[in-house]
């Protein structure tokens, strides 16, 4: 399991980069070799492969669960209710859709939405961290418990990982709701705004962003 390596909002010294040598030049080139992945079951079922989009040098990427019915039809990440949702909660900081890079953990849709297993979670990390490793970003916003415990490789709470920034390898995460918990259950709406709003302060403290050049 990975270690929180430090909560609060104190600015860690970022590792350098471990390596530029991903095999893949860029996005481009690594989902032309991604969409057609066959290496778990759920490439039978899938009408689209779902890749990501957004800006290719984001310094914020958002990453959910897995795509739904409405992200599998179009091939594009959080396009649904849950999108829309998503798009407010990011604007509602400052960060509009196209500055930022979103995706998921699992690339292609599981069959009712259920959760993704633990094969499928292992099969489509690779590309996850294919994409960090070509875009490069300062922060991660991961939202929801699944998507947390499987980038994190924990398994905490929700509760235990929210309020905190999170060190991952060179990333500073921040864990918050997903917006589909937030259409079910809207009283958990000012928690997720705290996560954000902490989110953008440590954002724009950071080297490199919009503050900070
Ligand atoms: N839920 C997710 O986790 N991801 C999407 O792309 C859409 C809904």
């Amino acid at each position: 399991m990975q270690e929180l390596l430090f909560t609060g909002s104190e600015l860690a010294e970022r590792p350098a980069r471990d390596s530029e040598n991903s095999p893949y030049r860029d996005l481009r080139e690594l989902y032309e070799s991604a969409k057609t992945c066959t290496k778990c079951a759920l490439s039978t079922t899938r009408r689209n492969f779902v890749f990501g989009e957004g800006n290719p040098t984001a310094r914020l990427v958002v990453i959910g669960e897995a795509p739904g019915a409405d992200e599998d039809a179009l091939g594009r990440p959080f396009v649904g209710r849950s999108g829309q949702l998503l798009d407010k909660i990011l604007m509602a900081v400052g960060f509009r859709r196209e500055e930022v890079f979103i995706c998921n953990i699992l690339k292609c849709r599981p069959p009712q939405n259920r959760n993704p297993l633990p094969g499928e979670i292992e099969c489509c990390l690779p590309w996850l961290l294919q994409q960090l490793e070509l875009i490069d970003p300062c922060m991660l916003l991961l939202l929801g418990r699944v998507a947390a415990n499987s980038l994190l490789d924990n398994n905490l709470s929700l509760g235990a990982m929210r309020g905190k920034i999170i060190r991952w390898k060179r990333f500073d995460c921040v864990v918050t709701y997903h917006p589909a918990a937030l259409l079910r259950n809207p009283n958990w709406k000012r928690g997720c705004w705290e996560d954000v709003q902490m989110m953008r302060s440590h954002y724009d403290a950071l080297p490199g962003t919009t503050n900070n050049p």
